[in-house]
């Protein structure tokens, strides 16, 4: 796999490693002082007050939704253009998602089509930075307040990106906001996720939900009198993060804002290349984003080059070593959520899942990689160009 070109890939240096031995020559593997200083880490980088890390976005997506007390029946509104966890959250709380269509342009969540989702169930909204671009989070967070609705992000492609000035995660417009550090996204701590949030009782209630629900005796005199003791006051998870992963985190946090150069760069380069070009279509940005480029996705007219996505991909990969990727299949297309909601269809969503392609964007990526991309790309649409 050395030569082929993915879409996406973690970077770690040597000193990546020398951090993560450091914590693995001392005493605390896990609970020690290393998850504090990295939820630290993520605060001062993000302008929150509140970081709560743990085992993964989605985990961190779940213990969000206990601690908003989604239950049985309620609903909440998402998007379909995005990874299953953004919905399969309300779930884990016997909460029913409803997806409301996408906006054209970005494939974000359409704030006209969130109103028309909104019943008497509702009790919150998940907005989804599609690949870092942040949507449109002052028009989406009036509306919410309007209908009386909590409004929290799914910023797992969004660290590092702003939106009017403000980086995400500074919760400027929400309640809280998840990301993930896997492999694939801006940093990673091999699996691992954080909420970050500005509200106490948010941030302390989902420290006990990371912890089994047990927090040390309420009162401190009989925590005095026999100090063994503990409370589980409700039911919570093995959700923690490990030292081990959290001292990897910091040390990729310092290098975040390299990364999101290199991406930027990148960006630019594929932005000026497609500009102008027939049938094929970069994503549009929100007007007040600075995008993060987790992803950088083309809209393809297929049917124009007489080839299907399938066939384009499969040539990519095999004559050229280059690995494109498709994000998403609408997540009301997953049979499990066929099953639970019957037949779905949006008319943004499904004309955008038609024609997207992921290509291959991520700091490591060589100098000459993007032209290595789009010599590929024209030479397999037939384009001559030049
Ligand atoms: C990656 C991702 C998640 C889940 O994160 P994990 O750490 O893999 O559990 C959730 N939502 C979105 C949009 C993601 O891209």
């Amino acid at each position: 796999m050395e030569d082929y070109l993915p879409y996406g890939r973690q970077h770690l240096d040597e000193d990546d490693y020398q951090a993560v031995l450091s914590v693995l020559h001392g005493k605390w593997l896990t609970q020690g002082k290393t998850v504090e200083q990295f939820e630290q880490s993520l605060i001062d980088y993000c302008g929150s007050r509140y970081a709560v890390a743990c085992s993964s976005g989605t985990a961190a997506l779940h213990i969000l939704m206990l601690a908003l007390c989604v239950k049985p029946g309620d609903e909440v509104i998402t998007t379909p253009i995005t990874f299953a966890s953004s919905a399969n959250c309300v779930r884990f709380c016997g909460g029913i998602p409803v997806f409301a269509d996408i906006e054209p342009q970005t494939a974000s969540i359409d704030v006209a089509e969130i109103e028309q989702k909104i019943t008497s169930k509702t009790v919150g909204i998940i907005a989804v930075h599609l690949t870092g671009n942040p949507c449109d989070m002052e028009k989406i967070q009036r509306l919410a307040q309007k209908h009386n609705l909590w409004l929290v992000e799914d910023a797992c492609h969004a660290l590092g990106a702003e939106y009017q000035h403000k980086r995400i995660g500074s919760c400027e417009y929400s309640r809280a906001a998840v990301f993930s550090f896997h492999p694939v996204k801006h940093i990673t701590t091999g699996e691992g996720g954080a909420i970050l949030t500005n509200d106490q009782n948010l941030a302390e209630r989902m420290e006990r939900l990371r912890t089994h629900g047990i927090i040390q005796h309420c009162d401190p005199k009989i925590r005095k009198e026999k100090p063994w003791l503990y409370q589980m006051v409700e039911l919570g998870y093995n959700y923690r993060i490990t030292d081990i992963q959290c001292a990897l985190g910091i040390s990729q946090l310092k290098k975040l804002d390299g990364f999101l150069v290199r991406r930027r760069e990148i960006a630019a380069e594929y932005d000026k290349m497609f500009a102008g070009m027939e049938g094929i279509k970069p994503l549009g940005i929100t007007p007040g984003g600075n995008p993060a480029y987790h992803l950088y996705v083309l809209r393809l007219d297929f049917k124009r080059f007489g080839l299907s996505r399938g066939e384009l991909m499969n040539t990519l990969s095999q004559q050229h070593k280059i690995i494109t990727q498709v994000h998403y299949i609408q997540v009301y297309r997953h049979p499990y959520y066929q099953e639970l909601l019957g037949d779905i269809q949006l008319p943004q969503a499904e004309e955008y899942y038609k024609s997207c392609l992921s290509i291959p964007i991520f700091p490591a990526m060589a100098p000459g990689d993007p032209t290595r991309f789009f010599e590929a790309l024209t030479k397999t649409l037939g384009i001559v160009s030049g």
